[in-house]
């Protein structure tokens, strides 16, 4: 296993005990961040006359299994190799967390507000999953990676099977997470739910966010 950074485990801590109401944030940030990825990858395509993408194929994914409480976060764009996962996904050095963790030193214990204001990024998974996997393929490359991590001590890096380029971010939701409504709902882990949030939050998004749902 190898560790995560000082920062990069302050802010997990910070993320998992977290008493922010506002939790579902976190697939605001995952699905821009699928976004982004989707995004480099037609930016690489209209510049580089190698790159043989049909923009139309872009999309993001989303798909749940309630039974074993997973939420996928699947996208075709430019993917991750095992160094890109580990530099993108082992520390913390994009701005918005830096900003969001010198703002919460200042305001002690104000973290309640903070979250919402700044891009929290990758890590807000932890606010409402027990581990989180990220299986990636780098566009151009013929191997994939696994990164996963229970978002306290550190992370692994494996080698893993993906069909094509992309990332696939798998969140287990933890038990006491999703909206219970005490009737069995459960707004990570079900259609309706989902398809509320994606409306709520991804409005910006430019490519087409697909919901899988398997017919029982
Ligand atoms: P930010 O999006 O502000 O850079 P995040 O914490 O959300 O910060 O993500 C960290 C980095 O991890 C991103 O900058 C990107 O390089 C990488 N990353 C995260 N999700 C994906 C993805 N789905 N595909 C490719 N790279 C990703
Ligand atoms: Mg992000």
């Amino acid at each position: 296993m190898r560790k995560f950074k000082t920062e990069s485990k302050k802010l997990l801590d910070l993320m998992i005990n977290s008493i922010y109401t506002n939790k579902e944030i976190f697939l605001r940030e995952l699905i821009s961040n699928a976004s982004d990825a989707v995004d480099k990858l037609n930016f690489k395509s209209l510049t580089d006359n190698d790159v043989d993408i049909d923009s139309a194929d872009l999309a993001i994914r989303v798909s749940f299994d309630k039974d074993n409480r997973t939420l996928t976060i699947s996208d075709n764009g430019i993917g991750m190799t095992a160094e890109e996962l580990e530099k993108n996904l082992g520390t913390i050095a994009h701005s918005g967390s830096q900003e969001f963790k010198t703002e919460n030193a200042e305001s002690q214990g104000n973290d309640v507000d903070i979250i919402g204001q700044f891009g929290v990024g990758f890590y807000s998974a932890f606010m409402v999953a027990s581990r989180v996997r990220v299986v990636s393929r780098a566009f151009g490359s013929d191997e994939a990676n696994m990164w996963e991590s229970d978002g306290l001590e550190g992370y692994t890096i494996e080698p893993a099977e993906r069909a094509t380029h992309g990332t696939d971010v798998i969140l287990t939701i933890r038990e006491d997470e999703g909206g219970e409504d005490g009737e069995g709902f459960d707004a990570y882990l079900s259609e309706w739910g989902l398809k509320n949030l994606i409306k709520q939050y991804s409005n910006y998004v430019r490519y087409p966010i697909q919901m899988m749902v398997t017919k029982h």
